[in-house]
C-alpha cells in the first residue's frame, strides 16, 4: 500500500460514471489523496454507495445525477459543483458504454447511444468544465478515459473503436486549446480490466487464458488499483508541463505484437 500524502488535499475532482468500475476506483483514489469528489452517474443508489465510501476516506463527496449523453444533464450537474465548491480542479471523463456485434448489424441508434456517451459526453462534459476553470482562472486537470482502442483496432466493437480513436484526439486537440489557460489534458488508455463492462470476456475461461498469454505481465488489470497511480499524478501538479499525453496503462499490453 503506498500513500499520496493529501497530494490533492483541497481541490475538487468529478468522475463521471463513477458509480461502479474503473470511475468507482479512481474516485476512491482521488480521495485517498485528499480531493473532494463529485460521484456521478444513472444508478442512484450506487451513487449514495460509492459516496458513502468516498466519505470513508475522510473528504467529502457529492453524489450528482448525471447522464452524459443529455446536454441539459451535463450543464446541471456542473452548476451544482459550482454552487457547492465554488471551483472544479480536476475532471475525469470516464463514462462509458459498449455494443457487441458485426459492424454491418449495428442500428444507427446503437451507433449513436456509443458515441454520445463516449465522445460527445466528453467533449461537453470538458467544455462545461474549462469554462469554468478559465473563467475562475483554476489550474485544470482534464483526464479522459481511452482504450488499447484509442490506437487499435478491435473487431465487433466498431462504434466504441471510433470513439475511442476520437478520445484520443479530442485529448490532443483540447490540449492545444487549452494550454495557455494552465488545463492540462491527458488520457489514461487502460488495458483488460475485469469489470461490467468485460464481464462477457471474462466469463469466457479460454478468452481469459488467451489473454493473460497476450499481456506480458500475464495478468489482468485490478480495477481499485492499477489507474489509482496515474490518475493521482495526472491530477497532481507533479504533472504541470504533461498536456496531449496518452498513457498505457495495461501490463505491457500495447507494446507488444504478439
Ligand atoms: P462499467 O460498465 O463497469 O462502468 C461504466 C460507468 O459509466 C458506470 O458507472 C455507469 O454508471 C457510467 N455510465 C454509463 N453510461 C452513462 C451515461 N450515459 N451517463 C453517465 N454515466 C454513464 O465499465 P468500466 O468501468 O469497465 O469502464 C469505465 C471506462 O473505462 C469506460 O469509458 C470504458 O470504455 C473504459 N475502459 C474500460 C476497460 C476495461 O477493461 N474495463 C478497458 C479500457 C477502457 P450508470 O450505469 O450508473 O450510469
Amino acid at each position: 500500500m503506498y500513500s499520496y500524502n493529501k497530494l490533492l488535499k483541497d481541490k475538487v475532482a468529478i468522475v463521471t460514471g463513477s458509480t461502479r468500475g474503473l470511475g468507482k476506483g479512481m474516485a476512491v483514489a482521488l480521495a485517498e489523496a485528499g480531493a473532494d469528489v463529485v460521484i456521478t452517474g444513472r444508478t442512484e443508489e450506487a451513487l449514495n454507495e460509492v459516496s458513502q465510501e468516498v466519505r470513508e476516506k475522510g473528504v467529502e463527496a457529492f453524489p450528482v445525477k448525471l447522464d452524459v449523453t443529455d446536454p441539459v444533464s451535463i450543464q446541471n450537474m456542473v452548476d451544482k459543483v459550482v454552487d457547492k465548491f465554488s471551483r472544479i480542479d480536476i475532471l475525469v471523463n470516464n463514462a462509458g458504454t459498449i455494443v457487441r456485434k458485426p459492424a454491418v448489424e449495428v442500428t444507427l441508434e446503437e451507433w449513436e447511444r456509443v458515441i454520445n456517451t463516449i465522445l460527445r459526453g466528453a467533449f461537453l462534459c470538458s467544455q462545461k468544465v474549462a469554462k469554468v476553470m478559465i473563467e475562475k482562472k483554476i489550474k485544470g486537470k482534464i483526464i479522459n478515459i481511452g482504450s488499447e482502442t484509442s490506437r487499435f483496432g478491435i473487431s465487433g466493437i466498431i462504434a466504441y473503436v471510433a470513439a475511442k480513436g476520437g478520445i484520443a484526439q479530442l485529448t490532443r486537440g483540447l490540449a492545444l486549446e487549452w494550454a495557455e489557460y494552465n488545463i492540462c489534458v491527458n488520457c489514461i488508455a487502460p488495458g483488460y480490466f475485469k469489470t461490467a463492462q468485460t464481464m462477457p470476456l471474462f466469463s469466457d475461461e479460454e478468452w481469459v487464458k488467451w489473454v493473460r498469454k497476450r499481456i506480458p505481465m500475464g495478468r489482468e488489470g485490478n480495477a481499485d488499483k492499477d489507474l489509482n497511480g496515474t490518475v493521482v499524478f495526472l491530477s497532481s501538479d507533479a504533472s504541470d508541463y504533461i498536456t496531449g499525453q496518452i498513457i498505457f496503462v495495461d501490463g505491457g499490453l500495447s507494446s507488444s505484437l504478439f
